[in-house]
């Protein structure tokens, strides 16, 4: 079998198309402001990445930059400026952050409804009783992408590789959703013996380790669905040369040989993770605004 693509580009335009629609139906135009406190190429990266995202759906966008020497105590006065400011809709805290900030801290100082990453433990715990209007990004993008491609979920045996705060166990929560159609799933992580034993039961398997290359076609069974979340740069000789390349958890080649759909990395998980942020910073504004 040779994978069909999931592909992230026409799902995240439809999102966009949604969220534009719904920021010029607000009475005021929503903003997000990004916190830069380091001097990471890679952050000041994504915060241009977010103001032309933000541009293209009418979502106002504001960088402050704090310096790469930004305390604890400064960054959080920031938080609670911005969390007073009423023409700000949502915060985004752009990391890594100092040596010796504890980021976490910092985001859980965010208010529940400015929390455009859907991280604080308010929304959080919404997500246990199955409201996702304030989901973590990247797994709503990862269900999205199997609802997109018709996937149905109830009682298959789902495998999700990958337990963290932002992604797999946010992943676990959602797929379990509904009560009545939900799938069997199984959650392995870095103390997890034999993955591939797991792996290999996996109707649908979402992959979020950041480990290039994890899964390989030996690993997962014919026709089941993978989604990679992973992102990694690796060095690939080509031609001679040494060149940087992106890619997921998944073995693309071997896996794909197998599987009846797959996500590409890159143009999968993460253009509909950028689509569904825009998403947040609409539902942010859409409850500040309903709140005044
Ligand atoms: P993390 O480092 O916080 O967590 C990694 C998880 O993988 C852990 O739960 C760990 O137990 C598990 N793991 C690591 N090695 C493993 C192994 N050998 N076997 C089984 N489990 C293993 O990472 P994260 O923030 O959850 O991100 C995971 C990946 O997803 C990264 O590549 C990251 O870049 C990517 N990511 C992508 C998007 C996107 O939009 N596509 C967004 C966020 C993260």
């Amino acid at each position: 079998m040779t994978a069909k693509l999931i592909e992230g580009a026409p799902i995240a335009a439809a999102i966009k198309e949604r969220v534009r629609g719904q920021v010029a139906g607000l009475p005021v135009p929503p903003r997000l402001v990004s916190i830069l406190a380091s001097g990471d190429a890679g952050a000041r990266f994504y915060a241009r990445s977010q103001r032309k995202a933000c541009d293209e759906v009418g979502i106002g966008f504001d960088l402050r930059e704090l310096g790469p020497e930004a305390s604890a105590d400064e960054l959080r006065q920031a938080v609670q400026a911005l969390n007073a400011d009423e023409s700000v809709s949502s915060i985004f805290l752009l990391v890594p952050v100092a040596d010796g900030v504890d980021a976490r801290q910092i985001q859980l100082c965010i208010a529940p409804d400015k929390d455009v990453e859907g991280m604080h433990p308010a929304n959080i715990g919404r997500l246990f009783y199955g409201d996702f209007s304030l989901a973590p990004c990247t797994p709503r993008a990862a269900i999205t992408m199997l609802q997109e491609a018709g996937v149905a979920l109830e009682g298959k045996e789902t495998v999700v590789v990958g337990h963290s705060e932002i992604v797999g166990k946010p992943t676990v929560v959602m797929l379990l959703k509904s009560l009545m159609h939900a799938p069997t799933v199984t959650c392995c992580h870095i103390a997890t013996r034999d993955l591939a034993s797991h792996t290999s039961r996996a109707d649908v398997l979402i992959v979020a380790a950041g480990k290039a290359g994890l899964i390989t076609g030996d690993m997962v069974k014919d026709g089941c669905v993978v989604i990679d979340v992973g992102i990694n740069a690796v060095t690939v000789r080509q031609g001679g040369k040494k060149k940087r390349r992106t890619v997921g958890d998944v073995d693309f080649d071997s896996v794909s040989a197998k599987a009846a759909l797959i996500t590409p990395v890159p143009g999968g998980v993460g253009a509909v993770t950028s689509a569904l942020l825009l998403q947040n910073v609409a539902e942010c504004a859409r409850r500040q605004q309903a709140a005044r």
